[in-house]
């Protein structure tokens, strides 16, 4: 089909006409509509095996999570994006060279819970999420607690989410979030970089690549599933 417009407005791209028929017409795309349906099937119905599902939830252009997925093609990974227009890159890009294990959905994480069965995911990763700086907006957040109870329902036992960023104060929120909930921080860095342990393998993202660049420092956490959630 005929490629939609891919004006690039910086950072994010917004309102690319037709980017939302393209995607849905694309085969590497999850279709919306059915999304629901592949609940506690993904690996069987998505991928056609029983190997593990890892997500990116607000995936950007994909970037990170193509390179992730040539480099382990035995897990089944599935990036998430909200907006059709910045997902556009990412779809183009694998049609143009397509990694099996990968697929791609537009969706809003609001919704994550309604899609996975329990424990149906192995792993989450959120990289450079929007910090959503005004106190109004923190249930926006990626990292807040309702979101965390959401990732936990999904997540297999012992499974982890990976978080980046180069925002202090939202990592500071992120961590401050993890308090009397039912999660262990396995590793954390304030300068991942520069730390060797937590660095051996990074896979950098698009937003890592340009913030540390600038010479931002790049936090993370990696957190495990452990206890029981209250309810
Ligand atoms: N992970 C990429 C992009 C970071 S920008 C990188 O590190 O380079 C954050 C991305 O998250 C944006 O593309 C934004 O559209 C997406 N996003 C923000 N809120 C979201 C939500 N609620 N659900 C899904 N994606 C979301």
């Amino acid at each position: 089909m005929r490629a939609a417009g891919t004006e690039d407005n910086g950072m994010r791209l917004k309102n690319i006409k037709g980017s939302r028929e393209y995607i849905a017409a694309s085969e590497y795309v999850i279709d919306e509509e059915i999304m629901a349906s592949h609940k506690g099937k993904w690996a069987e119905e998505v991928y056609g095996n029983t190997r593990p599902l890892q997500i990116e939830i607000g995936m950007g252009k994909g970037k990170f999570i193509t390179a992730l997925a040539r480099l382990h093609p035995d897990i089944n990974y599935l990036g998430i994006e909200k907006y059709s227009s910045t997902l556009l890159r990412g779809v183009q890009k694998l049609e143009a060279d397509p990694v099996p294990n990968l697929r791609f959905l537009r969706m809003d994480a609001e919704g994550i819970d309604e899609i996975f069965a329990e424990g149906e995911v192995d792993r989450i990763y959120l990289n450079f999420s929007d910090p959503w700086p005004k106190d109004r907006h923190a249930k926006r957040r990626l990292e807040n607690k309702l979101f965390l109870r959401k990732y936990y329902k999904i997540l297999r036992p012992e499974g982890r989410i990976e978080f980046k960023t180069d925002n202090a104060d939202l990592f500071a929120f992120a961590v401050e979030e993890l308090k009397d909930e039912p999660w262990e921080v396995i590793g954390i860095t304030k300068d991942l970089h520069n730390d060797e342990a937590m660095n051996a393998g990074n896979v950098m993202t698009e937003y890592e690549e340009k913030f540390s660049a600038m010479g931002n420092p790049i936090y993370k956490y990696i957190i495990e599933r452990k206890g029981a959630l209250d309810s």
